[in-house]
């Protein structure tokens, strides 16, 4: 593949470039790209195919929610991201260049022949590394300071209060969690519930590269799926017509690289998938990519090892996809979070997340019961005090009594509450529900790594001009309204025509400008599935040619129904010779 080109024709042709173009220089401007007008179309297609796959066939139980980007700092806290989700970085003694020590690690010593993988060491051994193969600074040769831990988060403040710290969000992910006793409640307080989100996030990446790929503002399309890990059938599983391909974690600690067939409950049977939604996601994400035109053969899912996972798995998968240019990339990652998350916010805001679970036979238990003492309470809130006693009586009993027994006293929505405020009782009961924390597995998708590796999988060269064979239903412009020549009769039917697909919301340009020959071809670079080219015959009978990018076969069919079967052609992704067959029409022409 002509990288160069293909990257001329991203820019020219207005998918995707760099941003901040007249700043260059002047200002850090990696890792942020702009999308064109071709670009956004592209991007809101592909988005749409996401939630085709994965969101509108299980509307009962899969919802899509929008959340804020900016989350204050406690959320960060409870997620584990604010010590956590480092990456580690080495700075030039001499130049003060600052690297991404892992990276560095690989790339310099690759240079020498020795391959080496970093990922998921500590900052010990990156250290050691260093030290080891005398790996100096690659620019100016000086020697490189001590390895340390850079947090990703971008920081900013909410209002004018310095200490307000806020962040912005590294994944879509913690809104799902911080909103899930919303969206369960809306929902009728039903498990397995799928909560879904399209946004975008921001990683401070140390040293951004490689296009959209590695970005430090980008798009997820991430679905956080609840379920009762009592309970984790998933009903759908033998549904999916497809096999995953898996390099499994047994197999990655063995240093194997080829991936084995499973069929979804295969995997799951076999203890290499650890649930059967997890499966599911994994199928259907294997058919998301399939339907954006990447064969079976051009992706995998790698297995991560338990020190390569994030902090919050305890079971992850990443989807690669074969990219020319950039190798195996990841464009997903499929990662079993346990109950971690709503833990973690359940002890840090105090509110309960905990769901109910029908029992088949009743148990008795004893329960802690923390009870507002009216008088005290009143005392010390006067007005408050109905809003306090709401408070206690929402926030879970274990907490209070915990934090009550270990600090003497506990701060409930802003209220500090004392021991002396409450009643403490301990109640036996025979119980036919109990609580407990719902599990989650998440299916989380860049949307730039897959535009990128759509784009890249549409691309090819024929005698020397580029052409994208993007799926019809992913192109961002559907059709080209071409008169033959600039003739005014011709001009002013191909106007009309134009105007009626846009009414009818398909995206299509109208162009007269040039041969007919280098029109073609400008739009077969574009990736526009269909042209219409308005001749001589036209006039007289009414007819235009529809003409297929990829085969460059045509077919005349009626002005009246040209709409139509472009819609259709569209939606059915039927090729011309379909449409020919359908209509009872000859393919006319190639060329
Ligand atoms: P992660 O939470 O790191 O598993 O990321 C989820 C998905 O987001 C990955 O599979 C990538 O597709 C995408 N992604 C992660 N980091 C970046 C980045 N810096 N630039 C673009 N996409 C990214």
């Amino acid at each position: 593949m002509n990288y160069e080109k293909f990257l001329e024709l991203m820019s020219e042709g207005g998918f995707f470039y760099p941003s901040f173009e007249i700043y260059r220089g002047k200002a850090e401007v990696g890792g942020f790209y702009d999308y064109g007008p071709l670009g956004v179309e592209l991007k809101r297609n592909i988005i749409e195919k996401w939630r085709r796959v994965f969101i509108y066939p299980y509307q009962d139980f899969i919802v899509e929610i929008e959340t804020p980007i900016i989350m204050p700092k406690i959320v960060f806290e409870a997620s584990g991201h604010l010590e956590h989700f480092t990456d580690a970085i080495v700075e030039c003694t001499r130049c003060g260049r600052k690297y991404r020590a892992d990276h560095l690690i690989e790339e310099e010593l690759g240079k020498r022949g020795i391959s080496i993988k970093t990922e998921g060491l500590g900052l010990d051994e990156l250290n050691g590394l260093i030290r080891k193969y005398g790996i100096k600074c690659p620019v100016c040769g000086g020697e490189l300071g001590e390895v340390k831990a850079f947090n990703l988060l971008f920081q900013t403040t909410i209002g004018p209060y310095s200490e307000n710290i806020g962040y912005l969000r590294p994944e879509t992910a913690q809104g799902m969690f911080v909103s899930f006793p919303k969206v369960f409640n809306l929902m009728g307080r039903k498990l397995p519930l799928g909560i879904a989100q399209v946004g975008k996030v921001g990683r401070n990446e140390i040293s951004p590269r490689q296009g959209l790929i590695r970005l430090r503002e980008f798009t997820q399309m991430e679905i956080e799926f609840f379920f009762d890990p009592e309970n984790p059938r998933c009903p759908y599983l033998d549904e999916l017509d497809v096999k995953l391909r898996i390099v499994p974690e047994k197999d990655v600690a063995a240093g194997i690289k080829e991936p084995r067939e499973f069929r979804p409950r295969e995997a799951v049977e076999s203890g290499v998938v650890p649930n059967e939604w997890m499966a599911f996601f994994m199928g259907l994400a294997t058919i998301y990519m399939n339907e954006l035109g990447i064969p079976l053969d051009h992706q995998y899912f790698l297995a991560k090892l338990p020190q390569e996972r994030a902090h919050y798995a305890a079971a992850s998968f990443d989807q690669m996809v074969y990219s020319e240019r950039f190798g195996w990339v990841e464009v997903s990652g499929h990662a079993y979070r346990t109950d971690y998350d709503l833990s973690r916010h359940m002890k840090y805001s105090g509110y309960d997340l905990t769901v109910e679970r029908r029992l088949s036979t009743p148990k008795e238990v004893v329960e802690v019961r923390v009870y507002p003492n009216p008088q005290r309470i009143r005392d010390a809130f006067a007005s408050e005090a109905p809003r306090v006693m709401q408070a206690i009586s929402k926030a879970d009993p274990r907490w209070l009594v915990n934090e009550l027994n270990s600090k003497g006293v506990v701060v409930v929505d802003g209220y500090s509450i004392t021991r002396d405020m409450v009643f403490i009782k301990e109640e036996k009961r025979k119980v036919f529900v109990e609580r407990f924390i719902p599990h989650d597995v998440e299916p989380s998708f860049g949307v730039d790594r897959i535009i990128y590796v759509t784009l890249e999988h549409a691309y090819t060269e024929i005698d020397g001009k580029p052409v994208l064979r993007l799926p019809p239903d992913i192109a961002p412009i559907k059709v080209a309204v071409l008169p033959i020549i600039k003739k005014d009769e011709y001009v002013s039917i191909g106007k009309r025509i134009f105007r009626e697909f846009s009414r009818a919301g398909v995206k299509a340009v109208y162009d007269d400008d040039g041969t007919i020959g280098s029109r073609y071809a400008r739009y077969d670079a574009l990736g526009v599935p269909f042209a219409v080219t308005i001749d001589d015959k036209t006039p007289i009978d009414n007819t235009v040619t529809i003409r297929d990018r990829d085969t460059k076969a045509q077919v005349r069919v009626s002005i009246n129904n040209v709409v139509a079967i472009i819609i259709d052609a569209v939606l059915r992704k039927l090729t011309i010779n379909e449409i020919a067959r359908s209509m009872g029409l000859q393919l006319i022409s190639r060329g």
